[in-house]
């Protein structure tokens, strides 16, 4: 495409300024501006978080997140507008914070936070703490953000797993299974990590069958998208003591409603859908975007094309 007006859309302020990346990006041969609904139509690229029908008009929209399903992707093809994402970034900081619950869980941290606001004092039981060394995490999603999860967990002596569609071998894996055989790589695991993206085949993979086929004493990690994961049915096992607990930063229905049972249960972890927060995010979308506006003045195809 050619670019003459590039928008960052003020839909990014949830994960770092749009001032911050559209300066950084100032030197470009193109206008780089920050943008609101109203200004969509004086561009011809936009750099965004959310969708708006008004970039149907655009030459080309860069999605500052990994994961597009909230894009249409019928709509982008007929109308011939370029869809790239930021895949290829968030292996590190998804893998840290992926650690950092399992370290909670092992270490007992969320107790005793939790117990801190309460001004109490309790030891728990001498049993209830573990070390990961030996521990297994089957990561179910072996791209970038699964490959960074293998990489720190492996790094404090966790044996790494992996499933993908087929089933060939990936670098930091010990093992890796196929897609159709999920329930058998999930069996022997402490930790099932989802890194998986949103689409037809994924939507509700973790259900009750799934979580039926984990030991009772696993915890269930979600870093993808929330409905990978049938809610309802984690909701049940962790109810019932199918699992052991579960770290969640995506949901079915974001913000997580205030009447659902996941806040209050002492096994789980919620965040807010900020696995990939730092402070050198915008510098990692403007490496990207910059890169594609290099290649676009070239001729080239762009890098991380999705429609
Ligand atoms: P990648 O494309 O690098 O990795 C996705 C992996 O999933 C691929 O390796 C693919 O492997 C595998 N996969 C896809 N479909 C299936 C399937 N049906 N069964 C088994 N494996 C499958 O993407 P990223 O790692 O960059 O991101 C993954 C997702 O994580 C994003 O789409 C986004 O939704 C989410 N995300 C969440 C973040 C957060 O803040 N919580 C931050 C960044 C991303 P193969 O092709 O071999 O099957």
């Amino acid at each position: 495409p050619d670019i003459e007006r590039l928008g960052v859309h003020d839909s990014v302020e949830s994960v770092f300024p749009p001032s911050e990346l559209a300066d950084s990006l100032s030197d470009l041969p193109v206008e780089v501006a920050v943008i609101g609904d109203d200004e969509i139509d004086s561009c011809d690229a936009v750099v965004t978080l959310e969708h708006r029908d008004a970039f149907l008009e655009l030459a080309w929209i860069h999605s500052i997140q990994a994961g597009v399903d909230r894009f249409p992707f019928d709509d982008l093809e007929e109308r011939g507008v370029l869809l790239t994402n930021s895949t290829g970034i968030h292996d590190r900081w998804v893998g840290e914070t992926v650690a950092s619950y399992l370290l909670a869980f092992a270490r007992r941290l969320h107790e005793h936070v939790a117990n801190q606001q309460e001004r109490r004092w309790e030891q728990p039981a001498w049993d209830d703490g573990f070390t990961l060394p030996g521990t297994t995490a089957c990561v179910v999603g072996t791209g970038t953000l699964g490959s960074g999860v293998a990489e720190v967990l492996g790094s404090l002596g966790v044996r790494i797993t992996g499933v993908r569609r087929s089933g060939d071998p990936v670098e930091g894996f010990a093992e890796v299974y196929a897609s159709e055989d999920l329930e058998d790589a999930v069996a022997d695991a402490d930790f099932v990590i989802v890194t998986l993206p949103l689409t037809e085949a994924t939507r509700h993979l973790f259900d009750a069958d799934v979580f039926g086929a984990m030991a009772d004493d696993a915890y269930l990690v979600n870093v993808g998208r929330g409905p990978v994961v049938d809610e309802d049915a984690l909701i049940d096992a962790l109810e019932a003591d199918g699992l052991a607990g579960a770290a969640l930063d995506v949901f079915e229905t974001e913000p997580l409603p205030a009447e659902s049972p996941l806040w209050e249960m002492d096994e789980v972890i919620v965040t807010p859908h900020c696995a990939a927060f730092t402070e050198d995010y915008y510098r990692a979308i403007g490496d990207l975007v910059r890169e594609n506006v290099e290649r676009f003045a070239e001729g080239e195809a762009a890098t991380n094309r999705v429609v």
